[in-house]
């Protein structure tokens, strides 16, 4: 894509109220937009590393079974009465003018919703284990929504709910998606600890929740230095300095951020709602349960709160919007050679085109959009030369053109 294409642009200030660091770059850097406090545009650079994002949990999901579906965004009282949730202050509640009382609430969790639909297919053993999952816009009305994208109002999350016929099937599939969890995870580069945690609005049962090591973090974590062993503070009674009780290893303690959080349901949700299966003996039993979330805004967020330094992001390559950021100097017919080529290669490059911009600002715009890659076409260089230089490295080099494709 062309710069000049792109109807976003870098801007060196933003509004003195984002402090983070996250909310600073996505924002100067025309990934996104922000509406109001706590809700967000994606423009056209940040949608294409939510995408990413999307895609690799996608793969993830679909490779532990999981089937993609997609649900209402108003979700209605009677849905959640029964499992005591339609009353919370988490809801933002949707009602029409000629209505005195909302009897919607904007969707902030999809269990009791896809029960409903579940009802009307499971009825024996036979149609058990399954799973689903949706990548939606979830509503919370967060009392302090700050720290940019991590704490949304308005906010993307994966949402996967499993249906099993007993607890031993559960806990098997649960293995499986912290598995895959771990993998999304590390694929988008970051280093996520598996944390005991409580469970919430959601189950008196402990959960898991998956947690980045950032001092922007909310939550604090202690993490054994062997085994990696990890407890919220919330539900633990460990402290710095602390042998591990699994290991004997020394514990630490870490602000954190909480970018995934799985759930062994149980019957929780099936009894109140008789979700039932009739099991190989012609006995009616609940079905067991299980929910699993990630935040893909946040987990977008923390990626930048993660990787950057004091000129901008450094997106890995799994998520970064293109792979090469290509400038030109001068010369631009010969810029946009190879720029052709490197399209016609199936490479993702951003073409910085602008001639109205000097050499500075288009290194400064480089480095706080954060390709991995950056090319540099100039007159310092032999016509078939072009200089590489990776965004995490400081030093570039000089290359014969016919060594491009292979040094990307
Ligand atoms: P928190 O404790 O940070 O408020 P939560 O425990 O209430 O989050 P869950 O209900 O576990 O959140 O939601 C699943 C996932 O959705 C979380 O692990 C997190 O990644 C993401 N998430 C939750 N709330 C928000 C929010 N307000 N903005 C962005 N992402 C969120
Ligand atoms: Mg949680």
């Amino acid at each position: 894509m062309k710069f000049t294409q792109l109807f976003t642009r870098t801007t060196r200030e933003i509004s003195a109220d984002e402090t983070a660091i996250n909310a600073q770059y996505l924002i100067r850097g025309g990934f996104v937009y922000k509406n109001s406090a706590g809700v967000y545009s994606f423009l056209p650079l940040g949608w294409r590393v939510a995408q990413k994002i999307m895609a690799i949990v996608r793969q993830e999901m679909n490779k532990i079974g999981g089937q993609e579906l997609f649900m209402p965004a108003l979700v209605e009282k009677k849905f959640l009465e029964p499992t005591g949730r339609w009353n919370l202050d988490v809801g933002f509640f949707a009602k029409s003018m000629n209505e005195k009382e909302a009897s919607f609430t904007l969707g902030w969790t999809h269990e009791e919703v896809l029960m409903a639909i579940a009802s009307r297919y499971v009825s024996s053993y036979k149609d058990l284990p399954f799973s689903a999952y949706q990548i939606q816009t979830k509503f919370r009305n967060e009392a302090r929504a700050k720290s940019g994208l991590l704490r949304g109002r308005e906010f993307m999350m994966k949402d996967l709910y499993s249906f099993h016929a007993s607890e031993a099937d559960l806990m098997d599939f649960y293995e499986r998606a912290k598995e895959a969890y771990l993998k999304i995870f590390s694929r988008v580069g970051l280093k996520a600890f598996y944390t005991l945690a409580a469970g919430g609005d959601f189950t008196a049962n402990n959960t898991h929740e998956f947690q980045v090591v950032t001092p922007i973090g909310e939550d604090t974590i202690y993490i054994c230095g062997g085994c990696e062993y990890a407890e919220n503070k919330e539900i633990s009674n460990l402290k710095a300095g602390d042998a591990c009780p699994k290991c004997q290893g020394v514990v630490r303690e870490e602000k954190s951020v909480e970018v995934g959080n799985i759930f062994p349901l149980g019957t929780k949700y099936s009894v109140p709602l008789g979700l039932e299966f009739v099991n190989q003996d012609g006995v009616k039993n609940p079905v067991v349960m299980g929910s699993y979330g990630i935040g893909i805004s946040r987990l977008m967020a923390t990626i930048v709160e993660v990787m950057n330094d004091p000129k901008g992001i450094l997106w890995p390559e799994s998520v970064a919007p293109f792979k090469v950021h290509l400038i030109s100097l001068e010369q631009p017919e010969r810029v946009e050679k190879i720029y052709q080529r490197l399209v016609e290669d199936g490479v993702e490059v951003l073409y910085d085109n602008r001639d109205d911009k000097t050499a500075g600002e288009k290194f400064a715009d480089a480095d706080l959009i954060g390709c991995p890659i950056r090319l540099v076409v100039s007159r310092k260089i032999a016509e078939d030369e072009i200089e590489i230089r990776r965004r995490s490295e400081s030093a570039a080099r000089v290359i014969h053109l016919n060594d491009l494709a292979a040094s990307l």
